[in-house]
């Protein structure tokens, strides 16, 4: 008997005498389709999301690693790799920190939070001189010769 399986010449559709499987989407002999087709449904589960087989033990486990959908608190659903980037990078409610202040605010809300918040008096530790907090950071640089990326809100009071 002849062996089947070999070559990798499959893509391109059936050669004579051979059949696509509507499971595995693999070229078969047709003269061993219907002992292919018994055994493929039950070894074999085709993923329609990669397009390729895998062997049935590992459905669960494949679905579950390659292609479940965590929805994060925002809303959005994502696959667990680009959950955990989306989480860091880009989710609205991700925590970024006020740059006047020590707290941490969902991304969505900083933008109000630091209008209101840059407006508030502060106190320059360096000379006690009050200034609103979004004018710091320029006070600091040009009273007090800071570089930019030094100061912070520890600065003030
Ligand atoms: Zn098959
Ligand atoms: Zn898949
Ligand atoms: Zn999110
Ligand atoms: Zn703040
Ligand atoms: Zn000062």
């Amino acid at each position: 008997m002849l062996s089947a399986t070999g070559g990798a010449a499959g893509q391109s559709g059936p050669s004579e005498g051979e059949e696509i499987c509507g499971h595995c989407r693999r070229s078969i002999p047709q003269r061993s389709m219907t002992m292919h087709s018994l055994r493929c449904e039950r070894n074999n589960f085709y993923c329609e999301i990669c397009q390729k087989v895998f062997p049935k033990q590992d459905q669960i486990k494949h679905m579950d690693l390659v292609h479940s959908e965590y929805i994060c608190e925002c809303g959005e659903a994502f696959q667990q790799q680009s959950l955990q980037d989306h989480r860091r990078d880009s989710c609205p409610l991700r925590l970024v920190p006020c740059s006047y202040c020590p707290l941490h605010i969902n991304q969505i809300a900083r933008g109000p939070h630091q209008a209101e918040c840059g407006n508030r008096e502060a106190l320059c530790l360096e000379c006690n001189q009050t200034f609103k907090r979004k004018e710091m950071q320029r006070h600091l640089i040009r009273s007090h010769d800071r570089e930019k990326h030094s100061i912070s809100f520890k600065d003030w009071l």
